[in-house]
Parts: C-alpha cells; structure tokens; sequence
C-alpha cells in the first residue's frame, strides 16, 4: 500500500519519546537527505544539476561536511561554483530596465534576484519539504480515522513552537467540525500541559543549585535544558553537530 510510505513513520514518530514528534518526523527525513546528497547520488547529472542550482542553507551545508566525504564534498562545491560564476557573469551590469520596457521586479535587478534566489535556497530543505508535507497531512487522515493513532497522538508529550504552529496552521484547512473542534482541543491542551511540565523541570533544575534543595532528588530535571531546547528551537539534541 503506497500510504504506508507515509504512515510508518508518522506512526514511528508518534511512538518515541521525545518533546515533540514532528521534530522526530523532520530529523529522519533530515538525515536521510544528508546521507543521500553524499551517497552516491552526487555524481549523477540529474542530481548534481539541483543541488549547483539550490546550493545549501547554512545548517545543511555544516551537516553536508560532517558526512567526511570530502571529495564528493569537493566535487559538489566545485561545479556549484561553476554555474554560480557563470551565471553571475551574465546578469553582472544588466540593470532591471535594459532591453524592456517593463520593469520585471519593483526593488532588484536580475543580478540581485537572482542572489536573493540563490541566497535562500536549498537542496536539502527542497527534498525534506514535500515529504514532510505529505507527513503533515497523514497526521489529519490517521486522526480522521480515529482508533490507535488517535489514542497515540493524546499520549505524545507535546510540540514545539514551530510545529505547534503548522497544527493550529493546516488543521482548519484538512479538518472538519466536531474532528476539527476535538483535534484543536486536544493539540491545545498537550502543547499547555507540557510546555508546562518542562518549565517545571527547568525550574527544579535551578533549585537544585541552591543548597537548600541538594540532597533532595533530580527528579526529571537533569536533562531539562536540552529538551527545552527541543520545545523552543526544534533541535532534537543541541550537542549534535
Ligand atoms: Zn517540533
Ligand atoms: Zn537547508
């Protein structure tokens, strides 16, 4: 069944524990992407073609280094550079009204267009982005259906900000009425409680430091800062390169 694709690993996700599931979801597709740009997809033409077009956004080109492959990193760099160089020769000197009458953009030439283009594109984030909006949406269909995943989703302990926001964003437009009403109470009530709960952590974690509390136990405080980490900024682990 071709759904499964998507399922598994929302289903998967769903049945870690962690701060928040969707961020579980993105870092497996992250780290799939990863491992492909320097697999041995990086010398086929198709391949190459995107990502000397796309380039990579600061987070992924750290990510796309600590694969080691410093050829295949060499070889990627290099004919990026080609197009870019190349492509920038043309656009050099050509100002947004020469050879038109028409003015194509308000506020740019074609050179900084197409900087502005370049400067914010991905080949990493590109790949990761239509998957994991097909996970979004598996998300709404498997809570259409009720049952397990349903009783799974009640159980998470919560999401980030990000995360908490593409919910509240694409629930109204996949959702109906009473779906909609228990999916928005439900989501509201998990990001409060456990927003709530790490805090909590994070505040016994600063009490421990005080001499009154130290021989009293860590509780669920010792790992409180790296999982608030998780709520606020999406970083599943912030000691991970
Ligand atoms: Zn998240
Ligand atoms: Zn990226």
């Amino acid at each position: 069944m071709k759904e499964k694709i998507y399922t598994i690993p929302v289903n998967d996700a769903f049945s870690s524990e962690c701060e928040c599931p969707i961020c579980t979801m993105y870092k497996t597709l992250e780290d799939n992407s990863v491992e492909y740009t320097m697999g041995p997809s990086y010398m086929e033409d198709d391949v190459r073609a995107q990502t000397d077009k796309l380039g990579f956004c600061e987070k992924h080109i750290k990510q796309v280094y600590h694969m080691d492959n410093r050829l295949g990193m060499a070889w990627v760099m290099k004919t990026h550079f080609d197009k870019t160089i190349e492509d920038v020769r043309k656009l050099q000197g050509k100002s947004s009204h020469s050879g038109s009458f028409f003015k194509k953009s308000s506020d740019g030439s074609p050179l900084i267009d197409y900087l502005h283009k370049l400067n914010n594109s991905c080949f990493i984030c590109d790949r990761i982005e239509n998957v994991f909006a097909r996970y979004i949406d598996t998300i709404f269909m498997l809570w259409e259906e009720g049952g397990e995943f349903r009783e799974k989703y009640k159980r998470c302990q919560g999401f980030c900000n990000a995360h908490y926001e593409v919910l509240m964003r694409e629930a109204p437009k996949k959702l109906r009425n009473r779906e909609l009403e228990e999916f928005t109470a439900v989501t509201d009530k998990l990001y409060l409680e456990n927003m709530e709960r790490v805090r909590d952590d994070i505040a016994w974690f600063i009490n421990k430091f005080d001499y009154k509390y130290k021989d009293e136990p860590w509780k669920n405080a010792k790992d409180s800062v790296i999982r608030s980490v998780t709520k606020t900024n999406s970083i599943l682990d912030v000691s991970e390169k």
